[in-house]
């Protein structure tokens, strides 16, 4: 990986900038800038034709001065330490920023899930729960939940796996679970529904009427699918451009959900869908249009080609899709990046409401989860301007100065500084 790239060296780039603008004591500073714990582990996996693979695991606790420590499970074969850790530290600021009672935390596995079976994803789950074992995760402790190429599926087999070990039925431990087993409703598109949220008022603020608006998504994850449902469905805005990893299309008159969708279920991609122009990712980004939503990877915008993207709002519902000196030229180009720790805060936000569902054992209408999720974006997303206005800076900036803010004063108050 190239050493700018290196997604930990961002974020305590992003870090520092920070703790520079808002005279972060030293002392919490330089706690901040690692994790407090992390766990390297192996994990045998019996594969369907009977070989065993061994595969390389972790888990990285960054913070938890607000609480136990949270964040997803990442199956993926390029998952490197040091992208779990810049994980990690982003999840401590996203739960800061919508001000619930959580630290952050990250999980990953080097593994190609869409070259398994479900039997051995399933044993690969399990595995993992049993290599990191019963004190490092639970529910008072760290709780996991999906993140790219895990499901709720496999948050049922680790919450089976874990009550297993531990003797009883923990449904708090994991969150992102089948409704069947203790899931919440609204949890499904939730990390798209507060991008969504963010979204509206970022328009209101710009005096943009989203139902005219053109707007392109780069990956069709749970991410990136939701969010073309629901800017569809929610303001009437036109989604023009889609890309997974085999690439992307684009149409002018605008891409059906439903359509696409059934053609990504048949086909396993949004590729060669019938009437669209075939784009790559990288000639997505740079769309004439009026919504960007980067919804895939990390450093997708670099200063490579953060100077053609034409969008006046990008919406970041991935996790760390710009760097550093993208911001700059984005924030130059007065393009409102909304920054993707508050971007994507609604998963992590309605995985807290699955927990404290879990923990009462009395579970919520989706009204009442949709409306205490706008409630939480939309404070958030205020918060974080109003930050942006007092310190004269970007949003990402203003984001972390709410969200360190909080967790320092915690740190302070606690006494651990
Ligand atoms: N993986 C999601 C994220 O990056 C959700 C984390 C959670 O629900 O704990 O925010």
């Amino acid at each position: 990986m190239v050493e700018e790239l290196n997604p930990f060296k961002i974020a305590q780039e992003q870090l520092d900038k920070a703790a520079k603008i808002m005279k972060l004591e030293k002392e919490i500073h330089a706690l901040l800038r690692v994790p407090k714990q992390i766990l390297e582990v192996s994990i045998p996996v019996k594969m369907d034709n009977g070989k065993t693979e061994v595969y390389r695991g972790f888990r990285v606790h960054y913070n938890d001065a607000r609480g136990p420590t949270k964040g997803g499970i990442r199956f993926h074969p390029e998952e490197t330490l040091d992208t779990v850790k810049a994980l990690a530290a982003w999840m401590t600021w996203k739960t800061s920023v919508v001000d619930i009672p959580y630290g952050g935390a990250k999980g990953g596995v080097i593994c190609d899930p869409k070259k398994m079976s479900n039997n051995e994803l399933e044993r690969l789950a399990r595995g993992y729960v049993r290599a990191i074992g019963r004190s490092f995760i639970g529910s008072e402790v760290d709780i996991p939940a999906p993140d790219v190429y895990t499901t709720p599926q496999i948050m049922a087999w680790m919450m089976d796996e874990y009550s297993v070990i531990v003797g009883h039925n923990e449904p708090g431990m994991i969150t992102g679970k089948p409704l069947s087993v203790g899931g919440s409703l609204g949890r499904g598109d939730a990390t798209a529904k507060g991008g969504m949220y963010c979204l509206r008022e970022a328009a209101k603020s710009m005096g943009m009427d989203l139902k005219k608006v053109r707007v392109a998504i780069q990956g069709f994850g749970n991410a990136g699918q939701y969010a073309h449902k629901l800017v569809t469905e929610m303001f009437g805005s036109k989604v023009v451009a889609v890309s997974d990893s085999k690439g992307g299309i684009y149409s002018e008159d605008g891409l059906n959900y439903s359509k696409v969708m059934e053609h990504k279920n048949k086909t396993g991609s949004v590729v060669n869908y019938p009437g669209a122009k075939s784009i790559s990712n990288e000639e997505l980004l740079e769309l004439g249009v009026d919504v960007l939503i980067p919804a895939a990877l990390e450093n997708q915008i670099r200063k490579d080609n953060a100077g053609k993207i034409k969008a006046k709002i990008v919406v970041e519902l991935a996790n760390g899709p710009t760097t550093p000196e993208a911001d700059e030229i984005l924030n130059k180009n007065n393009i409102l990046d909304i920054p993707d720790f508050l971007a994507n805060a609604g998963g992590v936000t309605v995985s807290y409401f699955e927990w404290v569902q879990n923990i009462n054992g009395y579970y919520w209408s989706e009204e009442e989860v949709y409306e205490k999720l706008d409630k939480k974006m939309t404070k958030a997303f205020h918060d974080v301007m109003e930050a942006k206005k007092r310190y004269n800076t970007d949003p990402r900036m203003a984001a972390y100065i709410v969200a360190v803010g909080r967790v320092a004063d915690a740190v302070k108050i606690r006494g651990v500084i």
